[in-house]
């Protein structure tokens, strides 16, 4: 694995691969890596000829700076699993790299109503955040395909939207969430939790799991109470648990037996907020 620093260093090298007809994929993410993001390498690796992943713990999609000076940094461990997942380039930008001259205000994205449900609603900023260092590291990059994970549903909704807006050519390829045997989602988040919280936090997905068996036809209301009481009575304090059309993230309050639906929550356990979804039919 070749390790850049440098943005200028590693579009060089990627031209060069580029010039000898390389397909080039790319893996974004924030360090501290589990099997989640190793998944993502893997189908990188089996469909480009080149698997380039980005480290950057980026402070503009923070709304909470507490969260971003508590985010796990596990730097040597990544670079180990990325080796012997056989990541082909790593890319590890310093902040004056990705925000030369500091962070100031950027770009404004228009992200429509995504920005204003769910994760827009709870983490007001987030996603400006997510699109600033995007556009950024797709710039450089310049990837054939895009690796994302399900696990950040709205996430893949706003990148591409923001890939169908700035850029021609890129395909986005989203990867089915990786779970613990116990089923919580995995996520860099869970090194945060307590043992106690963490034996609680798997009836995250229990729950999603009881919403899907339960799903019938008609209003949806009940379900989605009935989920928020299950986990507000077991210490969690809900942002969300929603039910919503699986390609626009719409809230569906009636569901008429066809459309697509994904339930979507974010719950914290004290300190620690996490989030999961699941596509029910
Ligand atoms: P992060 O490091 O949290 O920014 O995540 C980097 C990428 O890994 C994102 O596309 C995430 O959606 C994806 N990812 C995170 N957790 C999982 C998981 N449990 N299963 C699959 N993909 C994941």
């Amino acid at each position: 694995m070749v390790l850049f620093k440098k943005k200028g260093d590693i579009r060089r090298y990627l031209d060069r691969k580029k010039q000898q007809e390389h397909q080039v994929g790319f893996v974004p993410t924030m360090g501290a890596l589990h099997q989640g993001h190793i998944s993502l390498v893997e189908s990188c690796r089996s469909d480009n000829s080149i698997t380039v992943c980005s480290i950057f713990v980026n402070p503009t999609q923070f709304n909470d700076p507490k969260d971003f000076e508590k985010y796990p940094v596990t730097i040597d461990r990544d670079i180990y699993m990325l080796e012997a997942a056989g990541c082909d380039v790593l890319f590890l930008p310093a902040m004056e790299e990705i925000y030369p001259g500091g962070i100031r205000p950027g770009e404004k994205f228009d992200l429509g109503y995504l920005e204003t449900i769910l994760e827009g609603k709870y983490r007001p900023g987030h996603f400006q955040g997510v699109c600033m260092v995007m556009k950024r590291l797709l710039e450089i990059v310049d990837p054939d395909n895009l690796y994302l994970g399900q696990k950040d549903y709205q996430q893949c909704m706003v990148i591409k939207k923001l890939i169908n807006d700035n850029f021609t050519g890129m395909a986005t390829i989203v990867c089915p969430i990786i779970r613990e045997p116990d089923g919580l989602a995995m996520s860099s988040r869970n090194m945060r939790l307590n043992e106690e919280e963490r034996k609680k936090a798997p009836a995250i997905y229990s729950v999603l799991q009881s919403l899907k068996k339960n799903l019938r036809k008609g209003n949806l209301q009940q379900l989605k109470t009935d989920a928020n009481n299950s986990l507000t009575k077991l210490g969690f304090k809900v942002d969300y648990i929603e039910i919503a059309n699986a390609s626009t993230l719409l809230p569906v309050t009636e569901w008429d037996g066809k459309q697509e639906l994904v339930t979507l929550v974010a719950a914290f356990l004290n300190e620690v907020r996490l989030i999961d979804n699941l596509l029910l039919n």
